[in-house]
């Protein structure tokens, strides 16, 4: 908890600048209350939206004469959060052997590195893993998937630079099954350019996954990075039309003032987060823990 309130702390320093006149001194909860309070939201990149989510049933208590301290109001605000973060992620890994894991969201967003922080968690409990290098638009995908794979004793399925991505998962999948993987993760390419094209690219990987192995893809990941604010909201619509999101993925949370998108991303599409990134580092992916987070950006 230490480590991680340490690192969300751009994140609690951005908010408590914000929040420190409307919490750090008891004062009476009153119209000037709200708005500095809302401000300090919107700072923290919380959508509109989202904040009236949370605004709302506080602000009819403070009606009905309830929460007129800040220290009650400040508890109340938590709990409001809580509400919208309390999703239950699926398991990790899925329970299918092996378990097809799609890793999907926009180049940059942090895939490849989380796909390698996800591989040496499973190694570390006792799982054998294989990762399919699935983005096939760009060397650099590869190569990084491969330096990760050697490093990590995870082999990695791939093919040449611009093959089908289709046919590496195909491929993939079946080494899986035939190795005795537990659980094959799945690289696949982010190329925002040809959006169309990714979207189908995906629905194809995911049709031939189901061809490999019964019921593939068992659990498709969204990679969000917390530094894109509000263009993560279109992130998350754009995928969503091409398969059905599972859980998130949320990267650079060391590194931003704009953690609130989580809260954002919660109420508006109601998927689950499965993991935070908070550094670069293997070590540096963390299960979601909504109170920590929580009392993290509100100390
Ligand atoms: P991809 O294009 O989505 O596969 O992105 P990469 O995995 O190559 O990551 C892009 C950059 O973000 C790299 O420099 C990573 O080291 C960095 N990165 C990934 N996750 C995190 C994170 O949680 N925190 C920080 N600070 N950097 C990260």
């Amino acid at each position: 908890l230490g480590k991680f309130k340490e690192r969300l702390s751009r994140t609690r320093e951005k908010l408590k600048e914000g929040l420190s006149e409307v919490f750090v001194i008891e004062r009476n909860v009153d119209e000037a209350f709200f708005e500095e309070l809302e401000e300090a939201l919107i700072t923290a990149d919380i959508n509109i939206d989202t904040i009236k989510r949370l605004l709302t049933p506080l602000r009819m208590r403070v009606s009905q004469g309830e929460l007129l301290k800040t220290s009650e109001f400040k508890e109340a605000l938590k709990a409001e959060m809580l509400k919208i973060l309390s999703l239950e992620p699926p398991p990790f890994p899925p329970e299918a052997r092996p378990a097809a894991v799609f890793v999907v969201g926009v180049n940059g967003v942090g895939k490849t590195t989380s796909i390698a922080k996800l591989g040496y968690r499973l190694k570390n409990s006792g799982f054998s893993v294989l990762f399919v290098a699935a983005d096939t638009f760009r060397a650099a995908a590869i190569e990084q998937l491969e330096n990760w794979g050697n490093r990590l004793e995870i082999p990695v399925i791939k093919q040449k630079l611009g093959a089908d991505p289709a046919s590496v998962v195909f491929e993939g999948l079946k080494a899986a099954k035939s190795r005795n993987i537990d659980v094959a993760l799945i690289d696949t390419a982010g190329r925002l350019h040809t959006k169309y094209n990714l979207m189908e690219e995906l629905k194809k990987m995911a049709r031939v996954a189901g061809k490999a192995i019964e019921e593939a893809p068992h659990q498709n990941i969204l990679v969000i990075d917390a530094t894109t604010g509000q263009n993560a909201v279109s992130q998350v619509k754009w995928f969503k039309e091409a398969l059905p999101i599972h859980t998130l993925i949320v990267t650079k949370m060391d590194g931003t003032a704009k953690g609130g998108i989580v809260l954002t991303l919660a109420h508006l599409f109601k998927i689950p987060i499965s993991f935070i990134g908070l550094g670069e580092k293997l070590e540096d992916l963390e299960p979601f823990d909504p109170e920590a987070f929580v009392n993290a950006i509100i100390p």
